[in-house]
């Protein structure tokens, strides 16, 4: 590497630690990093005159000697606009670098109103007041975008997303025309990005190697390998929701027949609960789940195995530390956990099997925003020397005001 380029990647090492553990002394930083005390010095400074992090002097420990400053990151300087697009909901935040959540807004929507043209004015409606109500020195970074369809990663374009029912979608460019805040906008698939959120902030920060297995209508997976996001050649890896487990199945929104997701995903969990498909029906198989109603556990238990069986195939696959439910598959979990274990342990090879640990999300329901924000913040850790972002309250505020 040449030795700008190891520069790069050490600043970018320091923060992302810092972004991720919360205020560090210095001679943990250093501890954490392996770097020697004179280069965190030097990295520390340069950030500093950046704006990405502080110093405040450390607490007087037990230990002789003067206590090591504690440095943190400034939230404000590099903050992010966090959007997922699900099927029942949008919801939007502003996250500021160090993970923290100043204000997020979920609203419910209809499955009718699924135009990508609605959809993304929606999104300026909400996001317009979350910028407003943050300080004019905070720095908008980019705008990180989790949708439920197949994105390509280069340019946010959304090839196919079944269950909003949209083709061809130019989600990214359509979203930057409309917010119009002269910050990047990325969009990726929502499995994946509840995969990066999970492996920065889940239940096991940092494993190397986590599928992520969203439940929505339809279902995704997100792979990390060795650390590193699975995207394929343009990001579309991980539509295991689309993969065969019934050849006697029915035929799935994608046009195939007998996918994984039309055995174990929110519909066929209706139609086996014999609840009519909508909008907050979930709700309603929960509550059904809570009371002990014997026919909507067994549904659940007949899922849970679908589910599992699917799982064991990606343990087979991809020989996970961690396989980590999300979505439906999270709320339901501890009626679901049972038949789940079975399955895949019915289906997975007995030594990749023997390693995995199969849990719900430590994020709840706003993994994949959590993951829309880090996918912001990667850009930033990337290259921390070479960033910058126009004023939250830059054009589009004025432009705001002005409609
Ligand atoms: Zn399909």
């Amino acid at each position: 590497m040449a030795a700008d380029e190891v520069r790069r990647h050490n600043l970018g090492t320091v923060l992302e630690r810092l972004h991720l553990a919360g205020p560090l002394s210095r001679s943990s930083l250093t501890k954490t990093t392996g770097l020697n005390r004179s280069t965190i010095a030097d990295l520390l400074a340069e950030l500093t005159v950046n704006g990405l992090v502080e110093e405040r002097p450390g607490a007087p420990g037990s230990g002789p000697g003067r206590p090591s400053p504690v440095v943190q990151v400034r939230p404000h300087r590099a903050s992010a606009l966090a959007v997922e697009l699900a099927v029942d909901s949008i919801a939007v935040a502003t996250v500021g670098l160090g993970g923290h959540a100043y204000n997020l807004v979920r609203v419910a929507r209809p499955r009718g109103r699924f135009s990508p043209e609605e959809t993304v004015q929606d999104v300026a409606k909400l996001a317009g007041p979350l910028l407003d109500s943050l300080p004019a020195e905070h720095r908008l970074v980019g705008v990180g975008v989790a949708v439920v369809g197949i994105t390509r990663r280069s340019d946010g374009f959304v090839h196919l997303a079944p269950n909003l029912g949209w083709r061809d979608v130019p989600l990214a460019s359509m979203l930057a025309s409309e917010l119009d805040l002269g910050a990047p906008v990325l969009a990726a698939n929502e499995a994946d990005l509840g995969a990066l959120a999970e492996h920065r902030r889940g239940r096991q920060p940092g494993v190397a190697n986590l599928v992520y297995i969203s439940g929505e209508v339809g279902i995704g997976a997100g792979v990390i390998v060795d650390g590193k996001p699975l995207l394929g050649s343009a990001g579309y890896a991980g539509e295991a929701g689309h993969t065969l487990v019934n050849p006697d199945g029915s035929v799935c929104r994608c046009g195939a027949v007998g996918c994984w997701e039309t055995e174990a995903g929110e519909g066929a969990l209706l139609r086996r609960a014999g609840v009519p498909e909508g909008t907050g029906r979930l709700d309603e198989v929960a509550e059904r789940a809570a009371a002990g109603d014997e026919p909507t556990l067994r549904a659940i238990e007949e899922v849970g195995r679908w589910l599992g069986l699917g799982i064991g195939n990606l343990i087979n696959l991809f020989n996970p530390d961690l396989v980590v439910l999300g979505g439906l598959y999270q709320r339901l979990f501890t009626f679901l956990e049972p038949s789940v274990l079975e399955g895949a342990r019915h289906q997975a090879l007995q030594a990749p099997h023997q390693t995995v640990t199969i849990g719900c999300s430590g994020l709840g329901p706003d993994a994949s925003l959590v993951g829309a924000a880090e996918l912001v913040m990667s850009r930033v850790i990337a290259d921390p020397a070479n960033f910058d972002g126009p004023s939250v309250r830059g054009r589009a505020s004025a432009q705001r005001s002005v409609r």
